[in-house]
């Protein structure tokens, strides 16, 4: 224990790094300031934008809107962020992803397959909770921990040349655009999981769906589709069952909700 302190305290000083406490009481190492993040999400959703054909269809961004409306107003007030934006891409990607300070995007390939809201506020919930847990953020940190060595350590992200851009990019999770796939570790994916079981929760989305949405992904990869999300979001039974495991409290949240939205396409 003492060791840890000792080495946790070396860590502050050397790199700059701050240790914090994720959501559910995870120790992590953060180099990087949450404005610092919020820029780099900020500029990474304006390259994907920039990149990949919009939807613009009232029908289909009205339908996304309901639901992501719904959860972001649960978004604890101490992440700082109270306007979202939300962008519908067309393609056939079956994927979803949430940046820091506030950005979502979902693939319409994604309706075909968590076909409910409810299933779509489980996938939402759950890439909310990689932000609301500072994922990003503790990817990047042990990145630049170990590929640049302690001294390197401190050096200071290059936002406005978004130089080693595609390294950034990965590190926020949106690595399938660029060919690398890298996914959260197994910590960061059951903390989302439960983060996000609760949030679809209390925006009044029903949590029992997130069980049939990981099942119907599992399904979904068997098929044809590129399943993105699938490569960086493996359905396990451990996941399911963790689910199970924290349903009866999601679904006492979920009762409470003074709003249940009723989204449709
Ligand atoms: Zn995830």
């Amino acid at each position: 224990m003492k060791k840890t302190l000792i080495a946790a305290a070396a860590l502050t000083m050397l790199a700059g790094c701050q240790v914090t406490q994720s959501p559910t009481g995870r120790t992590q190492a953060l180099m990087y300031s949450a404005a610092d993040m919020n820029t780099l999400g900020a500029q990474s959703f304006e390259e994907m934008k920039s990149q990949q054909k919009i939807v613009t269809d009232k029908r289909i961004t009205n339908y996304v809107g309901c639901i992501t409306n719904a959860i972001t107003k649960h978004v604890p007030a101490s992440y700082g962020v109270d306007k979202w934006e939300v962008v519908v891409f067309d393609s056939e990607q079956v994927n979803a992803f949430a940046l820091p300070g506030g950005h979502i995007g979902v693939y319409t390939g994604l309706l075909n397959v968590a076909t409910t809201p409810h299933q779509l506020a489980a996938v939402l919930g759950h890439e909310v909770g990689h932000v609301l847990a500072n994922h990003s953020n503790e990817r990047l940190s042990r990145n630049q921990l170990t590929s640049m060595g302690m001294q390197a350590a401190g050096s200071a992200i290059d936002l406005a040349g978004m130089q080693n851009k595609e390294l950034w990019m990965q590190g926020l999770g949106l690595g399938a655009q660029y060919g690398v796939a890298m996914p959260f570790g197994r910590k960061q994916e059951s903390e989302s999981d439960k983060i996000g079981l609760d949030l679809m929760a209390k925006a009044g989305f029903k949590p029992e769906h997130s069980v049939s949405l990981w099942q119907a992904m599992a399904k979904a990869s068997g098929g044809q589709q590129p399943m993105e999300f699938m490569s960086t979001h493996p359905s396990n039974e451990r996941r399911i069952s963790d689910l199970q495991k924290n349903m009866t409290s999601a679904q006492a949240l979920y009762t409470k909700a003074a709003v249940k939205p009723n989204c449709t396409k």
